[in-house]
């Protein structure tokens, strides 16, 4: 894919699916900002495997969580690489529980991130792609969404909320030279399904008519391709990377 020239933020891209979206971005061209909350020394290091790619690199510690901080990191990106080309709403998190056991802050804490996080980032970055007359957004949202999963109320209720954004917004947007799309991965091999006992992996393998889980970076190409012109003719579409699982 040629993406020479084009400027990418992607969040939460210090692990897993993000890192793999925003190396990929590079090496097919792209200028990236690399967002992430905690992992300084992880995205310290994509930002230099960027700059080895031969391409411009920044990295950008904000919560997609907080509306300021989403806007300040947009006006730098802007700043330091310019317009925003490519926006990949990635970042996520997940506080699995037995609704009955939920609290109100795994509630929030999930919607606030997984959610509300997606408003927070593509708000002032929308609006500059419909100034130019064009642009990409690509959101994560997870098979778990359309499916649902059992401890996962607040992370499907926010995944779900992907979806529907993903819809209008393509909707809105489409007139403007500007596509809006979803992923929804399956299982995939990261940080996230770390904390799930060997055995529930199991049985998911044994699920999932390709019979292991996804790779972040089969999820990052076709993140990649929907970044790229070859996507031209699609918009407002959710797609899954599941093995065949759904
Ligand atoms: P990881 O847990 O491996 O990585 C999560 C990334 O999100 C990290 O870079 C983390 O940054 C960042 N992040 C978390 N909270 C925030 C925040 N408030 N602001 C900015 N960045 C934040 O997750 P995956 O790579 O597995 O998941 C990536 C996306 O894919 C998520 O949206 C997830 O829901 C979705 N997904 C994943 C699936 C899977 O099986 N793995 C399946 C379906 C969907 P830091 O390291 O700095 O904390």
């Amino acid at each position: 894919m040629d993406l020479a020239g084009k400027v990418a933020l992607v969040t939460g891209a210090s692990r897993g699916i993000g890192r793999d979206i925003a190396l990929l971005l590079a090496e097919n061209g792209a200028d990236v900002a690399v967002n992430y909350h905690t992992s300084d020394e992880a995205a310290a290091e994509i930002e230099s495997e960027i700059v080895k790619l031969g391409r411009k690199a920044m990295r950008i510690k904000c919560s997609v969580a907080d509306y300021e901080a989403a806007q300040g990191m947009a006006a730098a990106v802007r700043d330091e690489l310019g317009p925003v080309d490519i926006l990949v709403n990635n970042a996520g998190i997940l506080r699995d529980k037995f609704f009955i056991n939920m609290e109100p802050e795994d509630w929030t804490d999930v919607i606030q991130t997984d959610l509300i996080g997606l408003f927070n980032v593509t708000k002032m970055i929308a609006f500059s792609m419909v100034r130019r007359g064009k642009g990409k957004i690509i959101n994560v949202s997870s098979l778990s969404a359309l499916v649902g999963a059992p401890g996962q109320t607040n992370y499907t209720a926010a995944k779900g909320g992907v979806i529907g954004f993903t819809k209008s917004l393509s909707r809105e947007l489409a007139s403007f030279g500007i596509a809006v799309n979803a992923v929804a991965p399956g299982y995939i091999d990261t940080d996230m399904l770390k904390g799930m006992p060997e055995e529930v992996l199991s049985r998911y393998r044994e699920l999932i008519p390709m019979g292991r889980l996804g790779t972040a970076e089969e999820v990052a190409q076709l993140v990649v391709f929907l970044a790229s012109d070859k996507s031209g003719y699609i918009t407002g579409q959710v797609i899954r990377v599941d093995g065949g699982l759904y």
